[in-house]
């Protein structure tokens, strides 16, 4: 009973699952994402059928994910959907080290947890090091940093340059970044030997994005994804777009199509309600109907411009566990 993209879709739609930690802990190392939507809650991967999908563990949620034989199987409502392998972690997701330098935010994002978190921040010996132990693993393909914005985006663009810098000269791997862009980010970056880009809109719903990200301009992402195009490459430039704050299929459409236009790959992110923010923000878990509706319109959207979301090599376009990714899953 292998994953297909409508098993894929229903699963990410409910987004977590119960698993005895045990078996968990005997198989695979969890993961605790500490920046971005999912930030702080404990996960793990399975794969199966060409798909993988990352859930976190909740003893509430509807799935329960038992040992069958060599695999694993999820169960809904006493029955059995797909069966599959768990998969580990390297470093945040499976084949890559995908590291965050400052887990700590001046912004305050209503759907994020960093701001609140008020997490560590790593001086750069200490990603060097972690790179390194993913490496010796032998199965790391790809290395992603992402921050949140300790003192200011300039600063904070300052210190990823640093590490791309140093790790460009230690490791002939692809390396990702995703930060809030500042005028000369892309330059920086792409100088000190980062392969790839994400500056994420987060909505393309302008009100939305008013109200959800006070502080920061959507405009100004915008301009510097268009910017980062021109420096980095079609099919290297990506960009998070949260589904389930409000906004309408025709909205995220409209912007699908706008960021494709400009040759930017949009990821279309299912909202993870986090504790932390509790009533600060409306959301919405999209269905799994909508995930995939709005996947295989993506795929078409991409391909009228003639982008391919499977090229990328860092960050969450190969690893596809949080979304219906185009051109992996559907
Ligand atoms: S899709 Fe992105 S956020 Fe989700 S587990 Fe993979 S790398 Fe992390």
């Amino acid at each position: 009973m292998d994953m297909n993209a409508e098993i894929k879709a229903m699963l990410v739609s409910i987004g977590s699952a119960d698993i005895d930690e045990a078996l968990l802990r005997e198989t695979v190392k969890t993961t605790i994402p500490s920046a971005g939507p999912g930030a702080g809650l404990e996960s793990f991967f399975i794969k199966s059928g060409g798909h993988r999908v990352r859930l976190s563990i909740n003893k509430n949620s509807p799935l329960k994910v038992a040992r069958c034989c060599s695999d694993v199987v999820v169960i809904k409502d006493g029955k059995p959907i797909v069966t599959g392998q768990l998969e580990p972690a390297l470093s945040h997701c499976p084949d890559q080290a995908y590291l965050t330098i400052s887990g700590r935010c001046i912004y305050d994002c209503k759907f994020c947890p960093v701001p609140k978190l008020d997490g560590d921040v790593k001086v750069p010996d200490e990603i060097l090091d972690m790179v390194e132990e993913a490496r010796r693993t032998g199965r790391l393909k790809a290395i992603s940093l992402t921050s949140g914005v300790e003192k200011s985006p300039e600063e904070e663009v300052g210190k990823a340059v640093s590490i791309v810098r140093a790790l460009r000269s230690l490791y002939d791997l692809p390396i990702g970044v995703s930060v809030y862009p500042t005028d000369t980010s892309s330059e920086e970056l792409k100088e000190a030997g980062a392969t790839e880009i994400k500056y994420n809109v987060e909505t393309m719903d302008s009100e939305i994005f008013a109200r959800t990200c006070p502080g920061l301009s959507l405009e100004y992402v915008l301009k510097s994804l268009e910017k980062a195009v021109k420096i980095f490459g079609r099919n290297r430039v990506s960009s998070n777009f949260i589904l389930g704050l409000g906004e309408s299929d025709e909205c995220v459409l409209t912007g699908v199509a706008r960021l494709a236009e400009m040759g930017v790959i949009p990821i279309l992110r299912p909202i993870s309600p986090h504790p932390l923010r509790k009533g600060e923000v409306k959301v919405e878990r999209p269905s799994a109907e909508r995930l995939l509706g709005l996947a295989r319109a993506t795929r078409k959207v991409l391909e009228d411009n003639g982008l391919r979301a499977d090229l990328a090599e860092t960050m969450c376009l190969p690893c596809t566990g949080c979304d219906i990714a185009s051109h992996r899953d559907v």
